[in-house]
């Protein structure tokens, strides 16, 4: 069976609650007859609220980029996965290299989130990716290998079929360059085999493995085309409609 492509946006820290919901009267028009593939808009927490109101009803989903791994308690600041189903989300990034470095975010708190996430019925997008001196060293397959192993240990089989993982080279995110997508098929095909010695054949081959790192208009069709990637997670060229409506219809 092939796999459905997923085209997420990541927003980061922009957009008001206003701007969301400007955002998406605009982009909805122009992606309501896509069926091809799935469509994810994760927003910042205070505007999710609004991203579900003006989504609904639409096929598109919305996302937050972070949660906690407890349920509740006196965890100043957080929030947990059932906060984020109760305000309407479906999916939650997990594990971006941004909240790895500037967040102190490891292989062990991403394995934290991504059990709960699972647990509580959210669709988690786990990023994983080598910095450019990784890459340099040729330490890619091994940083890949430890990211996988730490996130993936001791979560079970049946729940990890909801999961989706990004490949987000660091050296890519927010440069302006991008893997070649033969690069990053064959950083996917380690992934895979990652995911199939973690949690078997079956995940493995159904687990959808998005790309990400300055995917453009101009750049996604030859990533989409790559049979290894099912998808993409855009950062800077989601933040306009009519730049992610031209993505997810590359
Ligand atoms: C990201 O934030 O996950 C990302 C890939 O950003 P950009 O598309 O801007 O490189």
């Amino acid at each position: 069976m092939p796999r459905k492509k997923l085209i997420a946006a990541n927003w980061k820290m922009y957009k008001t609650p206003a701007e969301t919901t400007a955002f998406l009267r605009e982009f909805l028009p122009q992606v309501n007859r896509h069926t091809r593939d799935e469509i994810v808009v994760c927003a910042p927490f205070v505007c999710l609220p609004a991203a579900v109101e003006a989504a609904r009803g639409s096929g598109v989903a919305i996302g937050a980029q972070d949660m906690y791994w407890e349920k509740e308690g006196a965890f100043t600041g957080q929030i947990s996965a059932e906060m984020l189903r109760a305000v309407g989300c479906t999916h939650v990034i997990l594990g971006h290299s941004e909240r790895r470095q500037f967040f102190g975010e490891t292989d062990d708190t991403v394995n934290r989130k991504l059990g709960r996430a699972l647990e509580a019925g959210l669709t988690p997008i786990v990023c994983v990716g080598e910095l450019f001196e990784e890459r340099e060293a040729g330490w890619t397959e091994e940083v890949l290998h430890r990211q996988c192993t730490g996130a993936f240990r001791g979560i079970a089989a049946a729940a990890a079929a909801r999961m989706t993982v990004a490949y987000e080279p660091v050296w890519a995110i927010g440069t302006g360059k991008t893997a070649t997508p033969q690069l990053a098929a064959e950083a996917h095909a380690v992934i895979r085999r990652e995911a199939a010695h973690a949690l078997g054949d079956d995940v493995a081959e159904g687990l959808r493995i998005l790309y990400g790192g300055s995917v453009k208009p101009e750049n996604a069709s030859a990533l989409m085309a790559e049979a290894e990637i099912d998808g993409a997670l855009v950062g800077g060229a989601s933040l306009k409609p009519d730049s992610f409506a031209a993505i997810v219809k590359y």
